[in-house]
């Protein structure tokens, strides 16, 4: 689901926001635009650091001679915040000479932009730095990303074979320090996060050729008590509205018709620059750059969306009728031991002004179960919150402690069997309600930007403005990138499938 197949470099995309009850079972970590986990592979090991030393390995030996030039490999962990960054860093690179390659074999330098919001996402980090214990590498390894911050330099101690470790909040120093790796520095790191700056650069590698990532507010002030990314992406930067436009006018020249805004979160936007544009007003602005079609912003905090956003959408049909709305728990006991800002009732204040637009908006959510303290009774009202709010889809993930997290002195008293019991009964639900949505748009004719074909003769899927994702059968021999009409006809509880009718 979600990943696209052409021109990517082990990089996924877009999965978090595909809508699907499959999705319901990843074991993930908060809020989805930063938190997406997407790893299943445990490992845990500590590395044991007798086998290397920077100071004589032939990695050492090797960093002078990885400028101009160079290759590198780079694999993403994580969030869509995370694919975009790469995006940026890959640019960067290329920017400098370096060419990038599809295999870390291939690689004189090896980059893994890693997410540490939920433990098995960090472990599978060190599993794939452990690969290189026993068999040495020559190779320049850098660890980019949440867990560099997390871990500092704690990582040189657990894989002495790594020369760069750099979390989100430096990446803005990334070109000093491949300047002094490749001048022959073997241990370089960027682990600021005090900054007012945000990541910009000239160039952007992106990956997919028909909808563009635009990080438009880094970092989170919000401070809930399980989330890393206060600590590990640093305060709130909002990037100046014109540069954000500017931008735009480049991808849509581009030929790039989707946007896609990006923020853990993205409607606390506060443009600190001479317009200081509304988070809505900047929505309506990108919808009037000639060539694009579409626009999607995501993750919105339910404290900050007001009904400037839904009218937004109402006005201008380029904004797209889906909004992703973590709301964690459906127990405003639970919200406030999450330190969420809100309360049940105000969330579904939210979701009221939602469902009062003129036109169908989807929403999709984030819910953590199992958090300490979470009562049956708590889990009930979790569960009861589905019913309310009929969402389109869920991303559901079991309670983890994380460090450096308020949450973490809470402990973790509630057990795996029972976290796991309640994820199902979550996922159930969902699939009912779901199977019901889906249900209902049989017949209807929607608009699909075409993204994918299948291996299948004749078929295709693309998204909805809603983000869905529908497959369909077509007769015409190329779609790849264009807008069609698509008429439902089938549905399951995850999928729809239809027919191209123009
Ligand atoms: S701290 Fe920020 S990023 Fe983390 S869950 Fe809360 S709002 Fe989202």
């Amino acid at each position: 689901m979600g990943e696209w197949s052409y021109g990517r470099l082990r990089i996924q995309m877009n999965k978090a926001f595909d809508i699907g009850v499959e999705s319901l079972s990843r074991n993930g970590g908060a809020e989805t635009a930063g938190l997406d986990s997407r790893f299943s592979r445990p490992s845990g090991e500590t590395i044991p650091s007798d086998k290397f030393d920077a100071t004589d390995t032939a990695a050492a030996k090797s960093f002078g001679d990885t400028g101009n030039g160079g290759t590198f490999f780079l694999e993403t962990f994580g969030c869509q915040m995370n694919d975009h960054d790469s995006e940026k860093v890959a640019g960067l690179l290329l920017s400098r000479g370096y060419r990038q390659v599809e295999t870390p074999e291939a690689a004189r330098m090896i980059l893994y932009n890693t997410c540490s919001i939920r433990e098995k996402a960090a472990q599978k980090v060190f599993s794939r730095l452990g690969e290189y214990r026993e068999r040495g590498t020559d190779k320049i390894i850098g660890v980019l990303g949440c867990v560099a911050q997390q871990e500092g330099h704690d990582i040189f101690k657990r894989a002495p074979w790594v020369s760069l470790v750099c979390g989100s909040a430096s990446y803005r120093k990334l070109p000093e320090m491949l300047a002094e790796l490749e001048a022959g520095n073997k241990r370089v790191t960027g682990l600021d996060n005090d900054t007012d700056e945000t990541f910009e650069t000239e160039i952007t590698r992106r990956d997919n050729p028909w909808r563009a990532y635009l990080t438009i507010i880094e970092g989170c002030d919000k401070a809930c008590a399980y989330c890393v990314v206060p600590h590990t992406r640093g305060p709130e930067r909002s990037r100046g509205s014109e540069s954000i436009l500017r931008e735009v006018r480049q991808l849509a020249e581009l030929g790039y018709s989707e946007v896609q805004l990006l923020g853990q979160t993205v409607n606390s936007y506060v443009d600190p620059t001479a317009p200081r544009m509304k988070f809505s007003d900047l929505l309506l602005e990108v919808a009037q750059v000639a060539g694009i079609r579409r626009v999607r912003f995501t993750t919105s905090h339910p404290r900050d969306f007001g009904a400037d956003i839904v009218e937004a959408i109402d006005r201008e049909p380029k904004l797209c009728d889906h909004i992703h709305l973590p709301v964690q728990s459906g127990s405003t006991k639970v919200l406030r031991a999450m330190a969420r800002t809100y309360t049940r009732e105000e969330y579904l204040e939210k979701i009221a002004l939602i469902r009062g637009a003129k036109r169908p908006i989807s929403i999709t959510t984030d819910i953590i179960v199992g958090f300490p303290g979470e009562t049956d009774e708590d889990f009930a009202e979790t569960l009861s919150m589905l019913d309310e709010a009929q969402y389109d889809g869920v991303f559901g993930f079991k309670y983890s402690p994380r460090p450096n997290t308020p949450s973490l002195a809470l402990n973790d008293p509630i057990p795996e069997d029972i976290k796991g019991q309640r994820l199902v009964m979550i996922q159930e639900k969902q699939r009912v309600i779901q199977t019901a949505r889906n249900l209902a748009m049989l017949g209807q004719e929607l608009d699909v930007f075409v993204s994918n074909k299948s291996r299948r003769q004749n078929q295709w899927s693309g998204h909805m403005t809603s983000n869905r994702v529908i497959s369909f059968s077509s007769q015409e021999q190329e779609l790849l990138g264009s807008y069609v009409r698509v008429k439902a006809t089938d549905s399951g509880t995850g999928s729809l499938t239809g027919v191209h009718v123009g």
